[in-house]
Order: structure tokens, then sequence, then C-alpha cells
């Protein structure tokens, strides 16, 4: 049998999912999900409009919603491929990940047991990332700043230039001449108190760059739980499944 000719081809939002809608020359109107991809598809009949068909399947949304969820369970390995929810872990917290689509773009906001990003539709799966990146920078900051004001006093030193950037083999480094820190942006998936371990040490560099025997005193005399911070930095499950 010859496929139906496709007359129009889109990608909408309904609900928190995107859905793929195309006007075909057929007699039903047809939703399904695709399940390999966890892709929701809509094929509406030539006789009916798109706004039509978008109002019927807003009908539908209890179903698609208790049938995506049943198939994320099923394999949660392509959790993180899927369009409307995955997991991220902040602070040592794992949290629900919702993209909201109706309202402006290019922001985040967080609550106690979800992160909700707002996009625009059509968004790709590199912009969304670009956004959970930027978020983590922004909460690291936030966190960080108050942290290195109050262990600067603490230790007598000018506050430094803080930068933040994704490291892949140090949580933190520091330049003695610039007098600045930066630290690595993962870690604002730790508890804060690593954060704060990390912070600790980088500014006891300020006052002894070596790792020598004095910069270990003063490391213990500022934090004497520091071992325990950082084997929790080093255990920690990160982004490992809970
Ligand atoms: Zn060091």
């Amino acid at each position: 049998m010859a496929r139906s000719k496709i007359i129009s081809d889109q990608v909408l939002p309904l609900g928190e999912f995107l859905i793929r809608v195309q006007v075909k020359v057929v007699r039903r109107l047809r939703l399904s999900i695709v399940r390999r991809e966890r892709k929701i598809v809509m094929i509406v009949p030539n006789t009916m409009t798109v706004k039509q068909a978008m109002e019927w399947a807003q009908t539908q949304l209890p179903w698609l919603r208790a049938t995506m969820k049943k198939y994320t369970a099923h394999d949660c390995i392509t959790l993180a491929q899927s369009n409307d929810m995955e997991h991220v872990v902040l602070w040592g917290k794992k949290r629900d990940l919702k993209v909201d689509w109706r309202s402006g773009a290019g922001r985040y906001y967080i609550a106690d047991e979800v992160v909700v990003l707002q996009m625009r539709p059509g968004t790709t799966t590199e912009q969304r990332q670009e956004l959970l990146k930027r978020m983590m920078r922004e909460e690291l900051r936030r966190k960080a700043t108050p942290i290195i004001k109050e262990w600067s006093d603490n230790l007598n030193l000018l506050e430094p230039r803080l930068f933040i950037q994704m490291m892949r083999t140090q949580w933190g480094s520091c330049n003695t001449y610039s007098g600045s820190i930066r630290l690595n942006s993962e870690l604002a998936k730790y508890h804060p108190d690593c954060l704060e371990y990390v912070i600790v040490h980088e500014l006891c560099h300020l006052v002894e760059p070596y790792h020598n025997e004095h910069f270990y005193e003063l490391v213990q005399t500022c934090m004497p739980d520091w071992k325990k911070r950082r084997k929790a930095l080093a255990d920690y499950p990160e982004v490992k499944e809970e």
C-alpha cells in the first residue's frame, strides 16, 4: 500500500509534551506514541483542521501521561533523551527536571523537588543543555560568593575574583599572582559542604601555594572535618543513578 502523502508536518506543544502533527489524506484521526523514541505523533486527516485535532488531543493528555510514564519506567536508560522530563542533580539532591514550553524562553526556576526550564517550543536538546549548564554556573556563583567572602575575612585575605568553568580534572584552582580562584561548575551537583571545602582549600593556597605541612595545618585549623568533606566529594554518586 502506498504511503499517504504528507500535506503538512509540524511539531506543536501539547501540555508538557511536544508532538509531531502530520496532516495526510487519511480517514481517521490517530494519536500514537513511537515507543522506541518516545515520540508522540498525531496523524490528522485533511478533512479536519489542525486546531480541531489539537483540541481532541488535549482530551487525550491523561492517557498520554500515563502511557509515557509507563514506558519511561520500563526503560529508564533512555530517560535522559526524553523530551519532557529528566532528572538533574543539584546540591546533592536529585530533582525532577521539567520543561515549561508555554512561558518566556531561556529562564529557569528551582523549587525543592523540581527544576523547571522555560523554553520555546522547538528548542533543541543542545539549547536545553546550554541552559542547564548556565543554571549550574549561576547557582554555583550564588552559593559560592558568600562562602568566599566569609572565609576571605577569616583568613584575612582580599576577596579573590571568582571564575567558574567546567574542568575535567580539578574541583578548583587558584592563581596566587592575580588573587583569583576558579571553581569547577560540576560542584553544584554536590552537597554545599563539599563546595565549602574546595573554597577553603583554594583560599588556603592564597596563603600557602604549596601542598606542604604548613598548608595542611592551615586547612585543618579552618576546617577540622575537611577529610570527611573531601571523601564525600569522591564518594558522591554525582550523576549516577540513586
Ligand atoms: Zn591544592
